[in-house]
């Protein structure tokens, strides 16, 4: 008898063991109800989420000092169970958190930095909470915790049905200065990835599938000599001299360079007063265009209409490359999975107070009072001619497939970086689109984890576009860690 009963025991424990390897396979096959699964513990847990967010557009801390708004996430996703890495790529206020074991490894990024400047109110005319302080006017109080929500679910889902597989979380510091992603590509911290996936707060909501421009941030500081302005002008070396000049030729210039292209600059520094003849200015240039190389061809030539002005103005010049980008590459098969995912979990659906809030910001900002995006928008053909902006996700995209959402969180047609894009990120209308970003990148994980050929066909999409390209960085050889103009 006893001999049987150790003999069915056994049996049991087999059938045991096999129906749990039973639950790994046919799991993935049932990525629906994983997906539902991670959409779920979003919606329990929608407050912790909100708080959270509501924490970091209080702090609205500029780029590499945002220290409370990445410990708040860091330290969120510690508690959870990821290991956390702080203080990485040469900046105090990055960290990588990881969950999981062995590949895939998806990464999802963060950011969490503010505009100098915008603070506000939660209100639908101009109001500053503090006077000249900073505010969230790109919503990137909502952009960290969407994706701190998204790697949290994914964790349960995990944790819940064990398969081989990674989640990252990049918190990633100083992105409206193009900063924090250069260095942590710089720094081997993307390297073995996947995928990657991200998304920002808009006025629309829809995958994107557009380019970004390639861009150098920098400035070129001219010394001269200083001298009475009336009294012995002939004494002294204008600095601003060399500035305008240099803008002067930039402006020229414009006739003979490519559609795609563009220049901006502020000088920054040109003097204290008419009656001194400066002996230092400073101006800050931004040169983009649709492609890398070409972006490294027009910085040469202002460089050297820098060493023209300075030659013709006797003054000496420096150039200081602040930081540097790619254009975005692409990946058409990630935009239709994450569309799919979208269309499951749906637009955010906004209450009559909220669209008459986003109506009144409107009228506000002198635009139409049209209300809030309520619909998902389908995948379109991008523009030929690639324009807007640019973006440090970017450099993520050539080192891995990378894709990214668009949820709105602001009024249709309000101005971004302005005190409008900080109300409505601070109210329940970025609260909303919050929540359908996170569900949004959580289901897409789910399907890059448990469904080996979609990621397959993402990475093979990515393979053939990166096909006898080698990442450079667009940073000086030997840079360690960035610092911001003062
Ligand atoms: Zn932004």
């Amino acid at each position: 008898m006893r001999k049987r009963g150790i003999i069915l025991l056994t049996v049991l424990f087999m059938a045991l063991l096999w129906g749990g390897s039973l639950l790994v396979v046919a799991s993935s096959k049932q990525e629906p109800k994983l997906k539902e699964e991670a959409i779920r513990w979003i919606e329990d847990h929608q407050p912790l989420l909100i708080d959270l967010s509501d924490q970091i557009w209080g702090y609205a801390e500029l780029g590499l000092k945002e220290f409370k708004s990445s410990e708040l996430l860091a330290d969120a996703l510690e508690e959870a169970g990821f290991q956390v890495e702080r203080g990485v790529a040469g900046m105090p206020t990055a960290f990588v958190a990881t969950y999981g074991e062995g590949e895939p490894v998806i990464g999802l990024l963060a950011e969490y930095d503010a505009l100098p400047g915008l603070s506000q109110k939660v209100s639908s005319t101009q109001e500053p909470l503090e006077e000249g302080a900073p505010g969230h006017g790109c919503g990137h109080n909502l952009l960290g915790v969407g994706s701190v929500g998204a790697a949290l679910a994914v964790k349960e889902v995990l944790a819940a049905h064990p398969i081989s597989g990674t989640i990252k979380l990049f918190g990633c510091p100083a992105e409206e200065t193009l900063i924090g992603k250069v260095y942590m590509v710089k720094y081997g911290l993307i390297d073995g990835l996947s995928a990657a996936l991200t998304w920002h707060p808009s006025s629309t909501t829809k995958v994107s599938n557009r380019s970004s421009l390639a861009m150098n941030s920098f400035w070129v500081e001219f010394r001269g000599r200083t001298a009475h302005g009336a009294g012995d002008p002939w004494n002294g070396r204008s600095a601003l001299d060399a500035v305008e000049l240099m803008n002067y030729g930039v402006n020229l210039m414009r006739e003979h360079m490519e559609l795609t292209s563009r220049i901006h600059y502020v000088i920054t520094d040109g003097g204290e007063a008419p009656n001194v003849v400066p002996d230092y200015a400073r101006v800050w240039y931004y040169v983009r265009n649709a492609n890398r190389e070409k972006v490294e061809e027009l910085y040469q030539r202002v460089l050297n209409i820098a060493q023209g002005a300075a030659l013709a103005t006797d003054t000496t010049y420096q150039v200081n490359l602040i930081t540097g980008v790619y254009n975005t590459l692409v990946n058409n098969t990630g935009v239709k999975i994450m569309h799919s995912n979208l269309e499951l979990v749906g637009p955010p659906l906004f209450s009559s107070e909220e669209l008459t809030f986003a109506r009144e910001i409107q009228k506000g900002v002198e635009k139409p009072e049209v209300g809030l995006a309520e619909e998902i928008e389908p995948i379109k053909e991008p523009p030929k001619l690639v324009g807007g902006g640019s973006s440090d996700v970017a450099d993520v995209s050539w080192i891995t497939p990378t894709v990214s959402l668009n949820v709105a969180t602001t009024a249709k047609g309000t101005p971004g970086h302005s005190w409008a894009t900080v109300a409505s990120c601070g109210s329940p209308i970025g609260h909303k689109g919050m929540l359908v970003a996170a569900k949004t990148l959580a289901a897409t994980a789910v399907d890059l984890i448990y469904d080996g050929e979609l990621l397959k066909q993402m990475r093979e999409e990515w393979k053939e576009k990166t096909q006898g390209f080698t990442y450079k960085s667009p940073l000086p050889e030997g840079r360690k860690s960035p610092s911001l103009p003062k």
